[in-house]
């Protein structure tokens, strides 16, 4: 595994309701910003200081809402044009057509003003909307990830196709030149082009259409675990079939119970925790507040038959060893076996590898055994030897959802009864 698909993999640790852009818009976004955004702090004050103070306030709350306008206008198609805004007759138009309805209901004297170019909207908006982007940036890193780690899973995620540029806006801190783009091709000078200093740019991107369902749900780690199971199973043990089925919906005596990633030719369930800030300390209130949904989980499971059970969290080690040792206390003894995975992409691909590894030994072994009993035929090995390939109960499987990453669509949850 090279570094660039560790980097991309480290997507599956963020909540989807952290990346959203608010809470009133569901869109998961990722930000990148290519150099320390407090290097341009003093040019986005002076940006708006040269504005009215009257009407700063009006306007900054106006760059708030023309991020999600904008995503929503991307969307449907509208606005899929290359705007670019570095001049306040372009601004001017963008903002006719954007925003100004809203600014308008709220302030007439704004309206007057524009019209009377009392001031250059383009620079405060320049500077609102980097601020934003900038807050989000902030936001994800310190939620999950470590910036340079951030950074590169945007970079490699954009080289995967996985997400879509959708504006950008760049700041020089040296002449306070500013420019704003919006479209899905973006690209454009690292250097001021009015001074020839290096500037700095934040480009927001969103997910395309299918990851961002997946997201939403935190469904894309339990897709990917699934994928690279079957792939790796497949590769050790040619012949052996392994059924993994993502998301899974299993029901006992009527009620049902959702299992992330249920294999159930070895009994064994993956339950996937992303957590929205994992990089919260685990106090004893904290760890008391997960510890009840996850037992009763366990126990869920243990009551469908699965007694091996995986927990991957996107918890750091140490958080992720104190909820183990307060789940081994839970758990009876015996009853069931878990293990845990932490929130690191390395940890997570040695303990798939492993698990596929003893999964493709079973097969290998039933195979063996049963191409033995084919060639010495003996009275006691003429039945199919137990086990994996043994009788088991039928289960109705509906389609099975797409489990590619990159899947086109997704189909509804699989239906799995359990007998
Ligand atoms: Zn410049």
């Amino acid at each position: 595994m090279t570094d660039s698909w560790k980097h991309v993999l480290n997507v599956l640790y963020l909540n989807g309701a952290v990346l959203c852009v608010s809470d009133d818009v569901q869109t998961p976004v990722v930000v990148s910003i290519d150099e320390d955004p407090e290097g341009v702090e003093e040019t986005l004050e002076l940006l708006e200081a040269r504005f009215s103070t009257a009407i700063t306030p009006l306007v900054s709350s106006g760059a708030k809402t023309i991020i999600p306008k904008i995503l929503e206008d991307l969307k449907k198609g509208i606005a899929d044009s290359k705007i670019q805004i570095d001049n306040d007759t372009a601004i001017q138009a963008f903002i006719i057509g954007q925003v100004s309805q809203m600014l308008e209901s709220r302030n007439n004297l704004l309206n007057r003003l524009l019209v009377e170019g009392a001031f250059r909207l383009g620079e405060v908006l320049a500077a609102n909307v980097f601020d934003s982007l900038a807050k989000l940036w902030r936001g994800h890193i310190q939620s999950t990830l470590e910036e340079i780690d951030y950074q590169d899973m945007v970079e490699g995620l954009r080289k995967l196709g996985l997400i879509e540029s959708r504006l950008q806006v760049s700041i020089c801190p040296n002449c306070a030149n500013y420019e704003l783009v919006v479209s899905r091709f973006l690209g454009g000078p690292d250097a001021c082009p009015k001074c020839g200093e290096s500037w700095t740019t934040a480009k927001l991107y969103s997910f395309v259409p299918a990851y961002e369902k997946a997201k939403l749900r935190n469904a894309d780690l339990a897709l990917f675990i699934s994928s690279y199971l079957r792939n790796k199973v497949s590769q050790l043990a040619p012949l052996g079939n392994l059924d993994v089925n993502p998301n899974a919906t299993l029901s006992l005596k009527g009620v049902r119970f959702e299992v992330d990633v249920y294999l159930p030719q070895f009994n064994m369930g993956i339950e996937c925790k992303i957590f929205e800030n994992s990089f919260a300390p685990m106090t004893t209130t904290r760890l008391g507040s997960i510890k009840g949904p996850l037992t009763k989980q366990i126990k869920n499971y243990a009551s469908l038959g699965i007694k091996k059970i995986g927990i991957v969290t996107n918890l750091p080690m140490d958080a992720n060893e104190k909820l183990k040792a307060t789940l081994t206390k839970e758990i009876r003894p015996g009853s069931v076996a878990f293990e845990m995975v932490p929130g690191d992409v390395e940890e997570l691909v040695k303990w798939l590898d492993l698990l596929a590894t003893r999964i493709a030994e079973e097969f290998n072994k039933a195979l063996e055994k049963s191409v033995q009993s084919y060639v010495k035929p003996q009275p006691e090995l003429r039945h199919p030897p137990p086990g994996i390939f043994a009788n088991r109960p039928k289960r109705e499987v509906e389609t099975p959802p797409t489990t590619s990453m990159s899947g086109q669509s997704k189909g509804p949850p699989n239906q799995i009864e359990a007998s």
